[in-house]
């Protein structure tokens, strides 16, 4: 296993492994470790462990929270363990299963090319950003455009082997081991029992990747997914792969404002029975994209960008149904791009992705000006029948303050990525404020404060508003069960000197 000892080695010669996507600062480091199997991973813990350094894992460097950068300690980069070993059978369910560091590229190249059988097969998760790897995505419960339809990362994990921070193993399967109530008993690899209390807060019934999952009789590999590396290594994956569609019409209509925009993705959410995606541009993606993407129609501000899947017998249908909702809010298939050829849906979907980058691109401009400056990232989803209250309140509320901002992403979950790009020092404070009362409204209406990236180092605040302080002792009790030395993944989730008081 390759080690780089010594910060200013780590430094001139490793320096992006000690970021991510959310360009926080990291701590100085001692150790970068590139293990290439499970035992070089037991080893390096076992190194830290004795000489109580603590440790945090780095995959795909693609989180958009920090949950990657380290603070201090050891670095444990998993991008070696990078084999998928097969597709099994399981009934009738066909299982791919991977090593932790395998990219989403790698997964939907391999499952292309594959010929398990007949039939086409794929993996539907479709994090925005495909260099992210397996273990990220299972670590953070990532989502996608396609969740939509076919939901988060959890609800394609079929198993799990997880390294614990004191050196054992789990094995765990879905379906094999659940708590009675809110007491949790298993066994590790070894066969040594560990016993843990679930937290007693309940989750909101959306999407959410905020804190523990925890409930009553609940499956010990849900514990796992979306923990965000504090309890465990993961370091393989089976996961469930389903029947590619036979067809997709890939179509991004453009409205010439945001209510015919929202007015036509409610209808559509309702007629469209065979809908995949529905992602949404509001004024200010469409703006910041105007300037990379020329051929944009100049007199549209917002746009709904679809998916459907059909079979020949019904493309007619689906295409007069779309055509009718389109004309009923004063659009038209002239503003509107797409197809079903495969060149066509690459086309929209690196549109999309345009909208994060240019954010990402825009707001590094001004951090080189103003380093203090980031973007606000605000991740909140609410239950359907909120979710206009929700989008009412945030414009109120920002408005009247000119900030620059845009609502993009996962409409057809009730969740938009609300991205304030401060252009100054006040504005940053101010959106921060915001972002803190948008958290607060979000509990109120029963949603979550973070729908998919996860809490990381930047969220804490926010967990707490979810989840008060009585939910955070609860999941530190469970961290503490599983990493007593408080090892892994320091300042995700909870900040340092609140784990430093518990631990001692
Ligand atoms: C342009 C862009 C678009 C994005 N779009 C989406 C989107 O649509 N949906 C979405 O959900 N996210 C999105 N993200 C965020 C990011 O891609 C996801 O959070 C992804 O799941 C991170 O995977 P990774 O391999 O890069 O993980 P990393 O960033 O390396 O790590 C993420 C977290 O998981 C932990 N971790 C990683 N591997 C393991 C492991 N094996 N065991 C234990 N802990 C581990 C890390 O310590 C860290 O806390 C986007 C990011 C970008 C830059």
């Amino acid at each position: 296993m390759k080690i780089i000892e010594g910060k200013e080695n780590i430094i001139s010669g490793y320096l992006s492994y000690l970021q991510d996507e959310s360009k926080i600062s990291y701590g100085e480091i001692e150790y970068l470790a590139f293990p290439e199997s499970e035992e070089d991973i037991c080893q390096f813990l076992q190194f830290c462990r004795e000489k109580n350094i603590p440790l945090t894992i780095s995959n795909g460097k693609t989180g958009v929270v920090g949950g990657a950068v380290p603070l201090k300690g050891a670095l444990l980069s998993l991008e070696k363990l990078n084999k998928i070993y097969e597709v099994k059978k399981s009934g009738e369910e066909y299982r791919l299963r991977l090593q932790t560091g395998v990219t989403l590229d790698e997964i939907y190249q391999f499952l292309e090319t594959a010929s398990f059988t007949q039939e086409k097969y794929f993996y539907p998760v479709d994090v925005t950003e495909s260099t992210a790897r397996i273990g990220g995505t299972v670590a953070t419960n990532a989502s996608g455009e396609r969740s939509f339809k076919y939901g988060p990362t959890r609800t394609w994990v079929r198993s799990l082997r997880v390294i614990l921070a004191d050196g054992n193993i789990l094995d765990i399967e879905r379906g094999k081991i659940f708590a009675q109530g809110y007491d949790l008993e298993f066994k590790t690899v070894k066969g040594i029992v560990k016993k843990i209390k679930i937290p007693r807060y309940r989750i909101p019934e959306i999407k959410s990747s905020a804190g523990y999952y925890a409930r009553e009789n609940m499956d010990l590999i849900d514990l796992f997914i979306g923990n965000e590396g504090t309890l465990g290594i993961i370091s393989e994956i089976e996961l469930a792969l389903t029947k590619k569609p036979e067809n997709i019409l890939s179509l991004l209509a453009f409205f010439n404002c945001e209510e015919d925009a929202l007015k036509f993705f409610f209808s559509a959410r309702k007629e469209l029975m065979t809908a995949m995606v529905f992602e949404y541009f509001d004024s200010g993606a469409i703006k910041l994209l105007r300037p990379k993407i020329l051929e944009l129609p100049g007199n549209k501000n917002s746009a709904i960008f679809l998916e459907v899947e059909f079979n020949d017998s019904t493309l007619e249908e689906i295409s007069s149904t779309i055509e009718k909702l389109l004309t009923e809010n004063n659009s038209s298939l002239d503003n509107t791009w797409g197809g079903f050829e495969k060149k066509e849906i690459e086309k929209i979907r690196q549109i999309r992705h345009s909208i994060p980058e240019t954010i990402n691109e825009t707001i590094a401009k001004r951090k080189q000006k103003l380093p203090i400056l980031h973007k606000i990232s605000v991740d909140i989803a609410v239950p359907e029948e909120k979710f206009l209250e929700m989008i009412t309140y945030y414009k109120t509320k920002l408005e009247p303050l000119s900030l620059e901002y845009t609502m993009f992403g996962h409409i057809g979950e009730n969740h938009l990525h609300l991205n304030i790009l401060p252009r100054d020092e006040k504005e940053f404070i101010l959106a921060k404020d915001l972002h803190l009362d948008f958290a607060k409204k979000a509990v109120v209406l029963g949603g979550t404060v973070s729908a998919e990236h996860g809490i990381g180092k930047i969220k804490h605040q926010y967990l707490e508003v979810m989840y008060g302080e009585e939910g955070i002792k609860q999941m530190l009790e469970v961290k503490k069960a599983f990493d007593p030395q408080y090892l892994l993944n320091r300042g995700n989730l909870f900040p340092e000197e609140l784990l430093l008081n518990v631990f001692g």
